[in-house]
């Protein structure tokens, strides 16, 4: 199965991307995780994408599709994969549908995820991350342990540094100018599955199934 999570920042595609690898035992690529962790790292690509990041803008689409090129050739891509925050742009998407080509596979399925404005406010302003394993909380939505760590693992729980409501208010302009044509773009290629994401976590789960059993 091979899969892009597209939605506002907030929607729950990490979440929802969370469930897919545990369902189709493909992995998760995220662009924001290998971003981060580039930042962690003071690589230099993670020197020069952290000053994008914390303002709410993108890093530029060569940076992000060579690192996405690179990802979807090693070989636990050969069975699927479920892309999360990627693309974000439609040179993005021009040049994953480039990528896909060149190794002789294509997009099973555009899970778009539609969360009113307000709730992804609420979902970012809530989200904590921990700091060991990764695994995503929300405060009231899906919360950690009574003590406030990791269900998973015992680790502390960090707020990410973009999640602060100005940063959040450029991320949805962000969102809404570059990367909501992509809806239009695959509605063309008849890949898009619009999916209300308003629900609970396992509802919005449940709908997706739904969606790609019909894939
Ligand atoms: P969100 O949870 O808001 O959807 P992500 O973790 O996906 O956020 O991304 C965090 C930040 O990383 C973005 O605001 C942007 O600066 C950068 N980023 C992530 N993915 C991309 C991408 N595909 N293109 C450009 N920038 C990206
Ligand atoms: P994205 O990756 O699209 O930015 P996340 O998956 O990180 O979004 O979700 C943002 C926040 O909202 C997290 O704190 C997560 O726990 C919470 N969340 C995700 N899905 C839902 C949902 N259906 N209802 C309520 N909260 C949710
Ligand atoms: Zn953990």
């Amino acid at each position: 199965m091979k899969i892009v999570l597209l939605g506002p920042p907030g929607a729950g595609k990490g979440t929802q991307a969370a469930m897919l690898v545990t369902a189709f035992n493909i992995p998760q690529i995220s662009t924001g995780d290998m971003l981060r962790a580039a930042v962690q790292d003071q690589s230099p690509m993670g020197i020069k994408a952290k000053e994008s990041m914390d303002s709410g803008a993108l890093v530029s689409d060569d940076v992000v599709v060579g690192i996405v090129r690179e990802r979807l050739q090693q070989d636990d891509c050969e069975r699927g994969f479920i892309l999360d925050g990627f693309p974000r742009t439609q040179p993005q998407a021009d040049a994953l549908k480039h990528v896909l080509a060149g190794l002789d596979k294509e997009l099973d399925s555009v899970i778009s995820l539609q969360v009113e404005t307000e709730a992804l406010v609420e979902r970012l302003t809530g989200r904590r991350t921990c700091a060991d394993c990764g695994k995503g909380y929300h405060l009231r939505y899906d919360p950690p342990a009574s003590d406030g760590s990791c269900l998973s693992c015992g680790g502390q729980l960090i707020q990410r540094d973009d999640d602060v409501e100005e940063t959040i208010r450029n991320r949805m302009q962000v969102y809404h100018q570059q990367t909501a044509p992509l809806e239009d773009y695959y509605t063309k290629e008849g890949l898009l599955v619009s999916v209300d994401g308003m629900g609970e976590i396992n509802s919005v789960r449940d709908q997706i199934s739904t969606a790609l059993q019909a894939v």
